[in-house]
């Protein structure tokens, strides 16, 4: 997969700063850590286009990045990835983990442009109830769901082949699970292909 471009074109604390362009997006979500901006730089080719955070949980707001990409025949299209808020952080007030939900929500349930989610987790944890309840309710609303399960680098060849399958029992037909990595670009390819099949025509 060739990228073109790459560059953030939004961000947005509240729903009234949602874009509405209407280019096909692909949000991406998972709990703080799990490697999210390191996977969204991975698939863009380019090492600072999401921040690396050292401190996880810090930031809550919503960016999109507008993304254009060349097949084999020199064609482009473009497609916006939204990075949305990290979650799931022990550190996290209560009342602070509803403002997250309610803004993720608002954003999710019927958002007309978004065409599929990724669900980042690391691939050596089983996924948590937060996690499965999040797949449920995006399947629910017919939102196509691709978990990627990052670090796998992490793990010997066996040991990452047992943890798919482990995470593909855990989310049955909900969603597809991909192991991917952000240092040997393991799974990249293969999660670009299913973004750009979901994205087509765009
Ligand atoms: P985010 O909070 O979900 O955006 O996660 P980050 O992308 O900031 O990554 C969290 C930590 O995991 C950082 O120290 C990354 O360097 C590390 N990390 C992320 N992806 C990978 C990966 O594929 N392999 C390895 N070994 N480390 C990773």
């Amino acid at each position: 997969m060739r990228i073109r471009d790459a560059r953030i074109v939004a961000t947005a604390v509240t729903p009234a700063g949602f874009p509405v362009d209407g280019l096909p997006e692909v949000a991406f979500l998972g709990r703080s850590n799990a490697g999210k901006s390191s996977l969204l730089n991975a698939l863009v080719g380019r090492r600072e286009l999401a921040r690396v955070s050292g401190t996880p949980g810090k930031t809550r707001a919503l960016h999109w990045f507008r993304v254009e990409r060349l097949d084999a025949a020199d064609r482009a299209s473009v497609l916006c990835f939204v990075d949305l808020p990290g979650y799931g952080f022990a550190r996290v007030a209560k009342s602070e983990r509803a403002a997250w939900q309610r803004l993720v929500e608002s954003y999710l349930d019927g958002r007309a442009p978004l065409r599929a989610a990724v669900l980042v987790q690391d691939v050596r944890r089983d996924a948590t109830d937060d996690e499965l309840d999040l797949v449920a309710w995006l399947a629910e609303r017919e939102v196509p769901v691709l978990v990627a399960a990052t670090k796998a680098d992490k793990l010997k060849h066996g040991a990452r082949e047992a943890r798919v399958v482990a995470l593909r029992e855990a989310y049955g037909r909900r969603a597809r699970v991909i192991a991917t990595s952000a240092v040997t670009k393991l799974g990249v390819d293969a999660l670009w292909e299913l973004i750009a099949g979901f994205t087509e025509g765009a």
